[in-house]
């Protein structure tokens, strides 16, 4: 597979349904999140842009809908590649596209969600949250949500929320609560499986192995969680 191929998926096994694009930015402008290192996918604006355009070439408009990744927002694409990706939604009839954005850029967000709306394109704006313990992913994730900011407020903005699980100091319980939550707000709830790594934030091994054990099968069962895809690969998404 070329570079630009493992950048690209069709219907995943895990979310099918739509096609999914790897793309690259100038990188996530927040870079402190202890989990992450994803920002490290990124390049300078023309170098981003070529590669982005390789990659969205493979996009056929086939499921109408259409997720953009990348490590970071996506207000840190290059313009040429948002401004790209807006018209392969026009041409290629795509009526859903979702991608995500860190919540500095919620009211950009919605802005970007109105001026879609008027196309007749959904914008399903998926935002990391990671957990609704704030404490834990305020002052351990330093995610930088910040504190105050209620659940039902970040329902607002956003219809797609992503929940990590496996790092020191998180629990079954209030993984099941996190769950509760977000699918009681969120259109769709992305649940990823910590995997540690050099130099980040401890893994808790015991955590996600008896995950993988036992908590796995449940969680991945449509009927009893609609709208919960389980990530426990890096490689779920079929990119990258
Ligand atoms: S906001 Fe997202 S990309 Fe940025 S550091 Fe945090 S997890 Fe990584």
């Amino acid at each position: 597979m070329t570079p630009v191929e493992s950048r690209y998926a069709l219907s995943p096994v895990s979310d099918p349904g739509t096609e999914v694009v790897l793309l690259k930015g100038r990188g996530c402008f927040w870079k402190k999140c202890v989990f992450c290192n994803y920002y490290e996918d990124a390049a300078e604006e023309d170098e981003a842009a070529a590669l982005n355009d390789q990659v969205l070439n493979c996009v056929t408009g086939e499921t109408g809908r259409l997720t953009v990744i990348n490590s970071g927002s996506w207000f840190e694409l290059p313009k040429r590649t948002r401004e790209r990706i807006l018209s392969i939604l026009r041409e290629k009839k795509i009526r859903v596209l979702s991608t995500e954005t860190h919540w500095v850029y919620h009211e950009k967000t919605k802005a970007l969600e109105e001026a879609l709306c008027e196309e007749g394109v959904e914008l399903r704006a998926r935002i990391g949250i990671e957990t609704f313990d704030e404490d834990f992913r305020e002052d351990v994730m330093r995610k930088g949500i910040g504190k105050g900011v209620s659940p039902e407020e970040i329902a607002s903005y956003y219809k797609e929320c992503c929940l990590l699980y496996g790092m020191k100091g998180q629990s079954e319980m209030k993984l099941r609560e996190d769950i509760r939550i977000a699918l009681s707000l969120f259109h769709q709830v992305y649940l990823n499986l910590y995997m540690g790594g050099e130099g980040l934030y401890p893994e808790d091994k015991a955590l996600t192995k008896d995950f993988r054990r036992r908590l796995e099968k449940e969680f991945r069962d449509q009927e009893r969680y609609p709208g919960l895809v389980v990530l426990s690969e890096n490689t779920d998404l079929d990119v990258g």
